[in-house]
């Protein structure tokens, strides 16, 4: 398109994003331009040199004036005194001087505003064009009145008014039309229509003054311009200064209300993230037990007003988490809720709330209405995907869920009683043998009332040492030598009469009531057991089995309390055998393993209760501080009729034999499964089929009757069954 390198270069240069048809406007109209002020040089070079200083006097105000430009506030437009110059120019020198004087003036103008050097050159080439247009119909028209005799400074004032608004329109449309070709859109009327505002009037009222100017000009010649100029240039500057400090106060005000907007979203999205601390648990990123209850309150008052809109509520706590936690460590617990938490939410709908209430506690809320049929298999469903194995710290586990369900037919008005009813269900799970879902039903209140008030109770009779302790004699089951005794609480309710140890001990585990009872079951056994070896020497060998629990492992000082008591009672350490389940044994482990290693340490025998009911590693019991192991009762249930239980009991035993740890039998019933365990060669036993628990003074008279008889087998000492306990 243009063929001179050079121009080529420079198009490169000043047009790289112009397209085709915007660049050919530019060059035309640059060109157009050029020629326009190449003329008007021409022109003033060929005037007289009176005429040449004053028009050279002219641009230079006008240029002049554009370093003030008066900016319109809060439009992009400005105007400048130049105007009125370059309308004197025209009116006393002619179209050439006031072109030169506009183009001078928006190459000053244009650059102030402008980095582009498209720009800079095209504003000076279209003001020239402008103003040469408009000028030269001013001169025509002008003449044309002259020639008619209608020439008056009125007529002229007027006449100039419209070469500005004409000029105005022209330079309006040669830019919009720059900028739309540009953008490569059409130009359109309505462009400079939208323009056609202050800055026009303001145009049109400069080109008035002006003229009224130049026929005082005319009239009187310099002096009165003089006299007049210097109030007008400072009535321009005030002008000027004073929109400079609007358009700055507006820029203030805008920056102030942006950083007040900025400032209240920070605000808001704080106020979200609190929101989210405060209703979401950290861990896994469920909601938590507030926001569950919360959401419960409304989808129970929705239930309220329309009993259609139905809701259920799931229960869960983990079976194995405990342990998890214990032999693993709180790292590994941590991830296993986070892998559990997915799995439960990804078995449930999008309308239904997951939420982990604390520990290995989570809830469910099934917000639409569901037979309960249909909540069953959910947590059926759910029970199966929890029970996948896991990969937690590098290990495979397995867990299980206890799952109590509530649903909205119980008539609820209150979270807080749906949240109740579906834990007392999930105990009843538990149990009922763990691993499985429990409907809630109203009778379980009745339960739960009682278990309370058998907290209560239990607390008092503790405190009025009103438990009582049960011995079960264990014995040699070649020769039933009596070996020792293993210490039972017992409970006799003053209204429901005998409660069953397992009840009072797992609400005493509760409550820690548990550690009161061990140190009360310790003391006694351990007096009867010092007045027992007094009674005669070869009794002085009778040892005392003691259950201890969870809580007293848990406890920094069990040591020193079974120190104390073996102490008041003048009893040796080995007297004594501690029973632990094998969950508190895998604490070894962990940090409360160091109370163990100190009781092992100090010479008190320990023993693994219920053996094979738990998670024991085979792999660890040879490396567990303990010297006996006590087969669980079931398996010796059913040594005579289940062949797989007796497989177990034949492996506990060489188990034993291999790593040199004593082996119990306890539970022994029936004569079958004494003779069995004899011939499978277990040597100790403990079981109603031996003798059942018995009062302490139930045992003063049999060593009584047994010294008397020269008897050592506890069949000849026992009798009197009224004194048993069962
Ligand atoms: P355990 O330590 O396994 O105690 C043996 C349980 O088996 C006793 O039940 C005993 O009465 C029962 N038993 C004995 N021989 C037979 C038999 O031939 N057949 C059957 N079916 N059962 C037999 P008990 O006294 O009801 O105690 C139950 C559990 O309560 C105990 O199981 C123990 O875990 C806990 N426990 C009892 N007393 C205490 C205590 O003082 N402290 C703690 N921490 N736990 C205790
Ligand atoms: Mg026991
Ligand atoms: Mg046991």
């Amino acid at each position: 398109m243009v063929p001179i390198p050079f121009l080529q270069r420079l198009h490169q240069t000043l047009l790289p994003d112009y397209n085709r048809r915007a660049a050919v406007f530019w060059w035309l109209t640059v060109s157009a331009g050029s020629v326009g002020i190449a003329w008007a040089l021409w022109s003033l070079a060929r005037s007289p040199a009176d005429q040449v200083g004053q028009v050279v006097t002219g641009i230079l105000l006008a240029v002049a004036a554009a370093f003030f430009p008066i900016v319109l506030p809060r439009t992009k437009s400005a105007f400048s005194a130049g105007e009125v110059f370059i309308f004197m120019l025209l009116l006393l020198h002619g179209t050439h001087a006031a072109m030169l004087a506009a183009a001078a003036e928006a190459a000053v103008a244009s650059s102030r505003v402008s980095k582009r050097w498209s720009s800079r050159i095209a504003s000076p080439a279209m003001c020239a064009l402008s103003i040469g247009v408009a000028g030269t119909l001013l001169q025509l028209v002008l003449a044309h009145l002259d020639s008619i005799g209608l020439r008056s400074s009125a007529v002229v004032a007027i006449a100039t008014l419209w070469a500005a608004i004409v000029q105005f329109l022209i330079n309006s449309v040669l830019v919009s039309s720059q900028l739309r070709l540009k953008r490569g859109e059409r130009p359109t009327w309505s462009d400079v229509a939208g323009n056609f505002g202050v800055t026009a009037a303001v145009n049109a009222a400069s080109a008035c003054a002006a003229a009224m100017m130049a026929i005082t000009f005319h009239a009187t010649g310099l002096s009165t311009i003089l006299v007049v100029g210097p109030p007008l240039a400072l009535l321009l500057a005030i002008l000027h200064a004073f929109f400079k400090q609007q358009e700055a106060n507006r820029t203030i005000a805008e920056a102030n209300a942006q950083a007040a907007r900025r400032e209240a979203e920070i605000t808001v999205q704080h106020l979200q993230e609190m929101h989210h601390i405060a209703f979401h648990d950290a861990l896994t990123g469920l909601p938590n037990r507030r926001r569950f209850v919360e959401e419960l309150a409304k989808v129970v008052q929705r239930a309220v007003d329309d009993p259609q809109h139905g809701f259920a509520v799931m229960f869960l706590d983990f079976d194995r988490f405990k342990f998890i936690n214990d032999s693993l460590g709180h790292a590994a617990g941590d991830e296993f809720l986070q892998l559990v938490a997915k799995r439960i939410a990804s078995r449930v709908r999008p309308d239904d709330l997951v939420a982990r209430l604390g520990g290995d506690e989570f809830a469910l809320l099934l917000r639409r209405a569901q037979p309960e049929q249909g909540v069953v298999e959910l947590a059926t469903r759910i029970q199966e995907a929890v029970s996948q194995p896991y990969r937690v710290a590098g290990t495979e586990i397995t867990s299980s869920a206890s799952i109590g369900i509530t649903v909205s037919t119980h008539g609820y008005d209150k979270p807080g009683d749906v949240l109740r009813d579906a834990d007392i269900a999930m105990y009843r799970a538990k149990a009922t043998g763990k691993a499985r879902h429990v409907l809630f039903d109203s009778t379980m209140h009745t339960e739960i009332a009682r278990r309370m008030r058998l907290e209560g109770d239990l607390r008092r009779a503790i405190a009025d040492g009103a438990l009582e302790v049960a011995y079960q004699p264990i014995l040699d089951l070649g020769d039933e030598r009596l070996l020792g005794f293993e210490a039972l609480a017992r409970w006799t309710h003053p209204e429901f009469g005998t409660i069953a140890p397992l009840e009072f001990i797992a609400i005493a585990e509760e409550s820690s009531l548990v550690v009161q009872i061990t140190d009360l079951v310790l003391a006694r056994a351990c007096a009867d057991l010092r007045r027992w070896h007094a009674q005669a020497p070869h009794w002085t060998g009778l040892r005392l089995h003691v259950n201890i629990s969870d809580k007293d492992v848990a406890q920094r000082n069990l040591p020193q309390r079974i120190r104390s008591v073996l102490f008041e009672a003048a009893l040796r350490p080995e007297h004594l055998v501690l029973e632990l389940t094998e969950v508190i044994l895998m604490r070894r482990l962990t940090t409360e393993g160091q109370v163990l290693e100190e009781l092992r340490q100090f010479g008190v025998g320990l023993s693994i209760d219920d053996f094979g009911m738990g998670y024991s590693s085979l792999a660890h019991l040879s490396s567990l501080p303990i010297d006996s192991l006590k087969i669980d009762r079931s398996f010796i249930d059913g040594l005579t009729t289940r062949p797989t239980d007796a497989a177990i009991v034949r492996t506990i035993l060489d188990l034993g034999r291999s790593l040199g740890r004593q082996v119990v039998a306890e539970g022994i019933e029936t004569p079958a499964q004494l003779a069995a365990l004899r011939a499978l060669g277990c040597t100790t036993g403990q079981g109603y089929q031996l003798s059942a628990p018995l009062t302490a003074q139930a045992v003063d008279l049999l060593l009584e009757r047994m010294d008397l008889r020269g008897a050592h087998s506890l069949a000849d000492g026992l009798a009197d069954p009224a004194r048993l306990f069962h």
